[in-house]
């Protein structure tokens, strides 16, 4: 089945086209549908699966969907993706910006990552964003600082939640879920589900659809 009978506009369509996405993987073609119709997901997806593009081909047009409306105004976080690593957060970012490129109002999405300006960061957040991709110290370190606004969220994004898991970042999840609100669209990707993965999401979403590739 191609891209163009999942449901997304053209403007996205366009963007596929030209990164040369023909086909939907597996998991994309399971999981764009179920989040345009605004379900819980837990995927267990590997590196590799297509997994970046199968939550964010689908936030970017529920995004587009409401840009008329809405988003004239200055930009307000509705998006949060959590990573493991900050590679993977710039790899997620990238995806965001490539895939909007023929938005009318693209979206503004900055990554929250250690290792870079805390003050560029805190700068652009500022300003005002729609997409924050973010590892969890840095984010706690601008929660704390009360610099950052998470009450206008929608989409929470959990990517890679195992290897989050496993390099320690439990309890800090478990703190940064206490500053997001309730009612939010919850997407999450880990490779395995051992138990301790389970603990975790369910603290995050009670209904989601699982999807195993
Ligand atoms: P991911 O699993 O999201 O890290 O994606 C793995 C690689 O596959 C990345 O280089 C993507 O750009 C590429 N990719 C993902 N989905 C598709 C697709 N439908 N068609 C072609 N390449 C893809």
């Amino acid at each position: 089945m191609p891209f163009l009978n999942l449901g997304l506009s053209n403007n996205i369509n366009k963007a596929l086209d030209e990164n040369a996405y023909t086909n939907p993987t597996p998991i994309q073609e399971k999981v764009i549908p179920l989040i345009l119709q605004n379900k819980d997901i837990m995927a267990k997806a590997q590196t590799g699966s297509g997994k970046t593009a199968s939550f964010v081909l689908p936030i970017l047009q529920l995004l587009l969907n409401k840009e008329d409306k809405e988003r004239k105004k200055k930009a307000k976080i509705s998006t949060l993706v959590l990573t493991p690593t900050r590679e993977l957060a710039l790899q997620v970012s990238k995806a965001f910006i490539d895939f909007s490129i023929y938005f009318d109002n693209k979206p503004k999405v900055v990554s929250v990552i250690g290792g870079e300006s805390l003050t560029q960061q805190l700068l652009d957040i500022q300003k005002g964003c729609d997409i924050v991709v973010a590892t969890t110290g840095r984010l706690l370190d601008i929660l704390d600082k009360k610099q950052i606004n998470l009450s206008t969220l929608e989409f929470f994004v959990l990517d890679e939640a195992d290897k989050m898991l496993d390099l320690g970042f439990e309890k800090e999840l478990e703190q940064l879920l206490e500053s997001l609100p309730k009612n939010r669209q919850n997407l999450l990707f880990s490779a395995t589900y051992p138990q301790k993965m389970l603990n975790i999401a369910s603290k995050i979403t009670s209904n989601a659809q699982e999807i195993f590739v």
